[in-house]
């Protein structure tokens, strides 16, 4: 490992850390820094002053205490879906990887996670106790992250809520350097912040949360050719209207890559998906999916009987680590004068650099104030939408303004409320208006929050609540 000192930071400091944490500890001197920097992003490639490879809530306290003497900055990191990485200064990153034990307590029907563990390594756990995770609609993405962001699923958000409704407990290390366990009665403040205002108060070093006896879904995904997306989308959009809590739906239009892993009718094809997932019984399902069916020649029929562990294949999510940008716009309703917009936007004539524009419908228990409150600020927006596209660096600058266009051409229907987990880090450059986001009230009273646990804003990569 390098030993050389960064601009602030004396290498005997930096010998000392080594010495107390477990974990790599690297500087950007040494060969393993960039890629122990790299997550899911490649556009957020990072050069933190130090890195912190976790493998205990000791070596994060550790970091974190080395952190506050040297005025640094922390960022924390786990899959790396939603970097936010600073231009330049000196700054420390925790990556949370190598911290990613899974256990099921199927009396209880719990499961406690490491910060590292990832959806995909929950689900095989649940199942074989006939459990199932309010987990998101890609298993890549980190259980911690979501479910700190609130966490809307593709199955089971609808009936249950947000995944932060069902936390329990969590261990998390403050500013100060300090081990807490945040329960609602041990530290009730901070609890209700962490679930929902994300990284703004510490690290999370363990998550306890319930989960639900769910085995199997009806759902899946139906592909149309673009050209039929506008007709479609009207069937789609007076369809979703009549659902109950138990089925979920979105929508997406896409423009596929030319990858032979693609089946043909999808390779390089601009297409709608309409994605279901419902919890009734198959044929139930299959009934309620007739008139999609019906709308227009369908290019692939996915929708099955599945068990819950293929809860990835109702949105079939991109997996592989690209270089994406995105924006996401919180909807208040969905009028037929928005589906013209969008797919002119998006369509093959348009010139359109996204790979993808999705709509998702929210509703149900996700409107519920749960027993136990936190700040997730989005109870009671219907839809959310949110569109990306991938490019390297230089080609993201056209991605990055067409997807200011799109933001801009949903505004006449956007709520000012919106997912946490969906905002971009060029959002958080932008520094997006926090106290529109969360309402005036719930702000101020994150705000405070932040003051008590995290006075000097130590934990401000990412989408910022100053202290008050
Ligand atoms: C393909 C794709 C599909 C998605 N689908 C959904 C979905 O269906 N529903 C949904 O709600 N979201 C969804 N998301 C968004 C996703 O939930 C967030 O991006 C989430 O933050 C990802 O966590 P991560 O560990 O993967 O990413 P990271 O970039 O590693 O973490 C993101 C941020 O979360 C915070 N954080 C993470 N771990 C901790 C911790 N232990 N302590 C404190 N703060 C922490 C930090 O601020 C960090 O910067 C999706 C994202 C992608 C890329």
């Amino acid at each position: 490992m390098g030993t050389a000192a960064t601009r602030q930071i004396p290498s005997s400091d930096l010998a000392s850390l080594r010495a107390a944490v477990e974990g790599p500890v690297l500087t950007p001197d040494d060969p393993d820094h960039a890629a122990e920097c790299t997550g899911h992003n490649l556009l957020r490639a990072s050069r933190p002053s130090v890195v912190v490879g976790a493998t205990s809530a000791d070596d994060v306290a550790a970091a974190v205490r080395f952190a506050a003497r040297h005025r640094l900055p922390v960022a924390v990191r786990n899959a790396g879906h939603q970097m936010v990485v600073p231009e330049d200064g000196d700054w420390l990153l925790i990556t949370l990887r190598r911290m990613d034990d899974v256990v099921v307590d199927p009396g209880r029907r719990t499961v406690t996670v490491g910060p590292g563990a990832r959806w995909d390594d929950v689900l095989p756990e649940t199942a074989r106790h006939g459990l199932a995770p309010a987990c998101g609609s890609a298993p890549r993405v980190g259980v911690t992250g979501y479910t700190l962001g609130g966490g809307i699923g593709p199955l089971l958000s609808r009936t249950h809520g947000y995944a932060a409704d069902h936390v329990r407990r969590m261990e998390v290390v403050t500013a100060d350097g300090a081990r807490r366990e945040v329960t609602p009665e041990s530290e009730p403040g901070l609890f209700w912040a962490l679930l929902g205002c994300k990284g703004n108060f510490g690290v999370v070093t363990r998550m306890e949360f319930g989960v639900f006896p769910v085995t199997r879904f009806f759902g899946g995904g139906l592909w149309f050719s673009g050209a039929d997306a506008a007709g479609v989308l009207d069937v789609w959009r007076t369809w979703q209207a009549g659902l109950d809590e138990r089925t979920t739906t979105s929508v997406a239009v896409q423009q596929l890559p030319d990858l032979p892993q693609l089946p043909p009718p999808l390779r390089g094809a601009f297409v709608l998906h309409v994605r279901v997932g419902h919890l009734g019984p198959a044929a139930e399902g299959a009934a309620l999916a007739a008139p999609l069916r019906a709308a227009a020649p369908v290019l692939l029929d996915t929708l099955a009987e599945r068990p819950y562990e293929q809860v990835g294949e109702i949105h079939r999510d991109p997996v592989r680590p690209s270089h994406v940008s995105e924006t996401t716009v919180g909807l208040r309703e969905l009028s037929g004068g928005m589906f013209p917009a969008l797919t002119a936007f998006t369509g093959p004539d348009s010139g359109c650099p996204l790979a993808a524009v999705e709509i998702r419908v929210l509703g149900g228990a996700l409107d519920r104030e749960p027993p136990v409150p936190n700040s997730v600020p989005s109870r009671g927006v219907p839809f959310v939408t949110f569109a990306f596209g991938v490019a390297p660096l230089p080609e993201a600058g056209p991605v990055r303004g067409r997807l200011a266009a799109y933001a801009e051409a949903m505004a006449p229907w956007a709520d000012e409320r919106n997912i946490m987990n969906f905002l971009s880090p060029d959002a958080a450059r932008a520094r997006t208006d926090m106290r529109t986001l969360f309402g005036a009230e719930r702000h101020d009273r994150l705000a405070a929050v932040k003051r008590r646990y995290d006075p000097e804003n130590m934990f401000r990569l990412n989408h910022n609540v100053r202290p008050a």
